[in-house]
């Protein structure tokens, strides 16, 4: 199968829920709390036992105060500094390592994105542990369910560390409601440590179109599109009329037809979305992996082979450069 079912409740005994206490890593950017970050909230509600949520940075105890409100989180620890702001894993992960060391928590959990993904590595080997990656699935306080070789097999897999940590995919974890909680908040360690990393500036694309992550709908271009001025001429105009954010197979990528954060797949960034439409991309596993757990799946092809058709929910035989201007146009009438 390859499209993932939703994961099933965890038959944890309650005297083992009982002793289970998770640590779950939140995200924040320029004082907000970053939604998809609570996937790591969720999990840890799947394992039982208790939740602690975890969030640093410039100014952030007003994201701890918002954290609080998310339902099922007993506490959440913040440390206020600029230090950790941008979450440079360099200066993050000695910062997690005291916080988890001071409250001895038995799971750390935090999204599968640029930042769990880069943080997570880095303090499972300050904490010298393994850690799992891209956590699809809990069956158990230790045995954990995702995806390997591009999406091709799924592994089911038991830990036997004594901290177990993890990163999650956010479509496997829905976020839990952001209302209705009361947690306690409280102040965490902060060592202060000496890093050599400073965070100098950034350069973020800028765009009206919703965030591709977390989009509902996302409307995807590949190397059918023969050229970027094609892609730019169909894909965006397609995407605004169903308010979607536009992605892009790699080949498109690659073939300079569009900029690379737009990549969706093994390699790229993982979509989820209600509806994910694509025109002129074969459906290769690696791309695949990063979009076939959407709830509608369309695809227009002009190939009737093409394998994105075996994970579609709708296929249209077509050729794109006639159906996808024509699909535009009875959108936006
Ligand atoms: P193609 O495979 O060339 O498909 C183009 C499709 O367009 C064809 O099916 C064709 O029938 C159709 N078409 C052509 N003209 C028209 C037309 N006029 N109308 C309608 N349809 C038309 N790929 C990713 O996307 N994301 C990743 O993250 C990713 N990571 C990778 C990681 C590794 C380690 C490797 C080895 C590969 C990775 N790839 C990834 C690449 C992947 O294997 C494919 O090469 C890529 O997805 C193909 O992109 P495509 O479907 O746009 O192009």
């Amino acid at each position: 199968r390859l499209r993932i079912q939703a994961p099933s409740a965890v038959p944890l005994h309650s005297v083992i829920a009982r002793f289970l206490s998770s640590l779950a890593i939140l995200e924040q950017r320029d004082g907000k709390l970053n939604p998809s970050s609570l996937s790591a909230v969720a999990a840890a509600q799947k394992l039982g036992g208790t939740v602690t949520a975890f969030v640093a940075g410039n100014g952030v105890k007003s994201v701890a105060d918002e954290a609080g409100k998310v339902q099922g989180i007993a506490k959440v620890v913040y440390v206020d500094s600029s230090a950790y702001d941008r979450g440079l894993p360099e200066n993050y992960a000695p910062l997690l390592v005291e916080n988890i060391k001071k409250d001895g928590f038995t799971h750390v959990i935090a999204g599968h994105s640029a930042f769990g993904k880069n943080l997570l590595p880095r303090v499972a080997a300050l904490l010298d542990k393994q850690m799992l990656s891209d956590v699809t699935g809990i069956e158990g306080d230790d045995i954990f369910v995702r995806p390997i070789y591009a999406g091709n097999a799924v592994l089911k897999t038991q830990s036997t560390e004594s901290i177990k940590l993890f990163t999650v995919r956010g479509a496997a974890f829905p976020a839990p409601e952001t209302i209705g909680g009361s947690a306690e908040v409280v102040e965490g360690v902060d060592p202060k440590v000496e890093s050599q990393t400073e965070w100098v500036s950034e350069n973020l694309t800028k765009s009206e179109r919703p965030d591709l992550v977390s989009a509902n709908r996302v409307v995807s271009g590949g190397r059918g599109l023969k050229s970027k001025e094609e892609f730019e001429r169909l894909i965006p105009a397609l995407a605004d009329a169903l308010g979607a954010a536009v992605g892009a197979s790699r080949a498109a990528v690659d073939s300079g037809f569009a900029d690379n954060s737009l990549q969706v797949g093994q390699t790229g960034k993982n979509v989820a979305p209600q509806l994910y439409l694509c025109a002129g991309i074969s459906g290769a596993i690696q791309h695949l992996s990063g979009m076939k757990d959407s709830k509608v799946i369309a695809a227009i092809n002009k190939d009737p082979e093409a394998p994105i058709f075996q994970v579609a929910d709708v296929g249209l035989v077509s050729d794109l450069f006639e159906s996808v201007p024509e699909l535009t146009e009875k959108l936006k009438a």
